[in-house]
């Protein structure tokens, strides 16, 4: 069996290097063409573009940043319907609109071929080790089919429903975890300018009440150290919560909490830190507070 990977990002490129281990026949394409040497020299077939890629591929997998560049990598001059082969499979691996989603499903489905979204969630480490979650939206039996892939890239994989419901639920949940970060850092600098050592903080609010993955995941590894590469970048976490607060406002639901959690993001985008890690949220309560929580070891 062919697969195809498009997009060969902080996340795609360790998901493609699974896919490859697991010893299928892989071919990659990516405008970054570092990238493309990369799984190029781990036996990977380098393609031009995605029309490339989909050519002779039995399932085309996709991991882009955002809505704009996936429809273009879909339905352009260069892609993925111009030569996608009659029963194809197509696995979306982005964070992107569930609306989107359903309508690029739709195109595909005039192809003969299907379409799902896979959204993931366990960020870069759980790419490499294939421990995501996996939040499917499609027709059951092409979820059957794409497992073949998906088992490789991910522990939990869930169906959800229909097309573009993998999306509704990673646009959930990535709201929360966008107004955590925010809350987490605010937080710890509270905390730290109160004196309490970063460790402290960390050992007694990750066993009590105020525990959150983005604490647990983020403080250690990334704040207490000042290390903000990523990760997951502040661009992509500002994409998702403007993905949850465009679509709060089409059903009128209001969302102050990730309205206000988007505004700290831009304010990292603002002072040019947007390739940066989300925890890199902290640096504007850092700032305020003339403090900084990191380890003193
Ligand atoms: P990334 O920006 O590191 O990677 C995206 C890749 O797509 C890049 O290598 C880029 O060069 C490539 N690309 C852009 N335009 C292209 C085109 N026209 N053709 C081919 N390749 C193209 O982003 P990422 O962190 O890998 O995230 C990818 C998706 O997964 C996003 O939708 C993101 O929201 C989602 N996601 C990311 C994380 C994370 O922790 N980083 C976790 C879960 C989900």
């Amino acid at each position: 069996m062919k697969v195809g990977f498009i997009g060969l990002g902080a996340m795609g490129r360790p998901m493609a290097k699974r896919i490859k281990a697991a010893g299928f026949d892989l071919a990659v394409c990516d405008v970054v063409a570092e990238a493309v040497q990369e799984m190029a020299a781990l036996g990977a077939e380098a393609r031009a573009d995605a029309s490339d890629v989909a050519k002779d591929s039995d399932i085309v997998c996709m991991s882009l940043p955002n809505s704009a560049i996936l429809k273009d990598v879909v339905l352009g001059e260069k892609g993925v319907l111009k030569t996608l082969k009659s029963g194809a499979l197509v696995i979306d691996l982005s964070s992107v609109e569930p609306q989107v989603s359903r309508q690029l499903a739709e195109a595909v489905r005039t192809r003969g071929a299907a379409m799902i979204d896979a959204p993931v969630s366990g960020g870069v480490s759980g790419a490499e080790s294939g421990a995501l979650t996996i939040m499917v939206g499609g027709a059951a039996e092409d979820l059957a089919r794409a497992e073949v892939v998906l088992k490789h890239l991910g522990k939990k994989i869930s169906h959800v429903g229909g097309n573009g419901s993998g999306q509704a639920i990673k646009l959930v949940n990535n709201l929360l975890l966008g107004a955590n970060m925010a809350a987490a850092a605010e937080a710890l600098t509270l905390g730290r300018k109160l004196g309490l050592s970063p460790e402290t903080m960390l050992e007694i609010i990750s066993q009590s009440s105020g525990q959150s993955y983005a604490l647990t995941a983020k403080a250690e590894k990334f704040i207490f150290k000042g290390n903000f590469a990523p990760g997951f970048a502040v661009d992509l976490q500002y994409k998702d919560l403007e993905l949850a607060v465009s679509t709060a406002k089409s059903l009128a639901v209001p969302l102050p909490m990730g309205n206000m959690a988007q505004q700290l993001f831009e304010v990292a985008r603002a002072e040019g830190r947007g390739r940066e890690d989300i925890s890199s949220v902290i640096k504007f309560y850092e700032e305020m507070a003339k403090t900084e929580v990191r380890s003193e070891s």
